[in-house]
């Protein structure tokens, strides 16, 4: 049994992120969660040009430095210049011009007078203190200068983003593709959602957990449906998988049961194995293969739980290094104070759901109710952490400082 540091650095190094020809170009309305492929660079500067950071006037520094409100100096005011109109006047001593927000300076200004501090009387202004020198112009260039890198590849695209690219006029940017990922569920036992339920059999819940998860994470899931523990028909549907997709995940018949087939076939379809189970609870039995193509299989123990907890903990990771992402595949993981004493056996690192909540800043760990056998699915939901019980520890008693995996909701509600 693997620890689970090395396991994880296993995947890690089992995965080629995806390469620069695959690749697309998608619009500004489609960009958001892909993963930018090539550098981006503007030619604008920006800001544009010097513009106005305040309603008030714009004006020359040396005219106004000694002004105050017992001696205020007067200005002409020479023109009104609204935000999207260039100016046509250039400043001389003596003179000022209206500006709003964001319009252009005009020659001559350096330096802009909110208009609270000013007293407007006719075509003149009263300046009634000094401003500092350029208070509030914007300086073309100053937050961006043209051609210089603005975007790195291997960054998320989020509404920030977004502002930058369309702010820069980029419109057209090149992403990697979405990974696609092969789901299938075997086991006779199991039934889809919508079958009526023979006795014995289960309702395969997996599939459409995983292909949930795998969705959110901003890949395609390829939902291969239930497939029987029949050997040669097991194996054509991997076949077909693994042909087909970047990444396979199966659950179940990894364990060491008669009907457990899926290393078997792996090695026959000329996988190679890396992992074979790894010393976590629960998730024990996790097949880890990769194929001449690429492509980096999966074989997730059938339990709910323990497929859940096998996606977050090793799966989701591997995707966001193969899609392109630069870095932070790892989970998140919080410190948290346990509200109640956290067991387990001391022979695995054991993972235990519950939920965080944040008290003062701080944030504590509340276990879910109910069996954590991973069998039970239901208390699982409405959980966002896994709380984490070191190799060796049997008890994490209540008020102890313990480490959480963030899984699912956000962290804070
Ligand atoms: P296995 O890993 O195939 O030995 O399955 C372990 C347990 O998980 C058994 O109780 C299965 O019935 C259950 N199980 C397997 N696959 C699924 C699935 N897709 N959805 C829900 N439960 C499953
Ligand atoms: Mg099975």
């Amino acid at each position: 049994m693997l620890p689970v540091k090395d396991a994880e650095s296993i995947i890690l190094n089992l995965v080629k992120s995806l390469k620069l020809e695959d690749t697309e170009i998608v619009g500004l309305d489609a960009a958001v969660g892909r993963i930018l492929a090539a550098p981006v660079t503007s030619k604008l500067d920006f800001p544009y040009w010097d513009n106005s950071a305040m309603d008030g006037y714009a004006i020359r520094y040396e005219d106004v430095k000694d002004s105050n409100p017992n001696n205020p100096v007067t200005l002409e005011v020479v023109e009104e210049i609204p935000a999207g109109c260039p100016p046509k006047v250039t400043l001389t001593t003596g003179q000022a011009a209206r500006i709003f927000t964001g319009a252009m300076m005009p020659n001559g200004a350096d330096t802009i007078v909110i208009q609270e501090n000013t007293q407007k009387e006719g075509n003149k202004v009263k300046i009634l203190s000094a401003p500092q020198p350029q208070e509030f112009v914007r300086h073309k260039a100053s937050f961006y200068q043209a051609g210089t890198p603005m975007l790195q590849p291997g960054i998320k695209i989020g509404a920030a983003e977004i502002a930058v690219l369309a702010t820069a006029q980029c419109t057209q940017l090149t992403v990697y593709r979405l990974p696609k990922v092969a789901i299938l569920s075997t086991g006779d036992e199991l039934v889809s959602p919508d079958s009526p339920l023979q006795p014995g059999q289960i309702v395969d819940s997996n599939q459409y957990a995983l292909a949930s998860l795998v969705a959110q994470s901003g890949a395609i899931p390829i939902k291969l449906g239930i497939i029987p523990d029949k050997p040669q028909i097991l194996k054509s549907a991997i076949k077909r998988a693994i042909n087909s997709t970047d990444i396979v995940l199966s659950t179940g018949g990894v364990s060491v049961g008669d009907y457990d087939y899926i290393d078997r076939l792996l090695a026959e379809l000329g996988g190679e194995i890396h992992i074979r189970s790894v010393a976590v609870k629960p998730g024990k039995p996790l097949t880890v293969a990769t194929f001449a193509n690429d492509c980096l299989y999966f074989g997730i123990p059938g339990n709910p739980v323990s497929a859940l907890v096998s996606c977050w903990r090793f799966v989701l990771p591997a995707l966001k290094k193969l899609s392109g992402l630069a870095n932070n595949y790892q989970p998140a993981f919080v410190k948290a104070i346990t509200r109640g004493d956290l067991r387990a056996g001391g022979k695995r690192e054991t993972y235990l759901w519950g939920r965080l909540h944040l008290v003062n800043g701080n944030y504590e760990f509340v276990l879910a109710g109910g069996s954590h056998s991973s069998g039970n699915l239901i208390n699982l939901a409405q959980t966002n952490g896994l709380a984490v019980v070191p190799i060796g520890e049997k008890l994490l008693a209540a008020g102890t400082e313990v480490n959480v995996m963030q899984v699912g909701l956000p962290l804070v509600d």
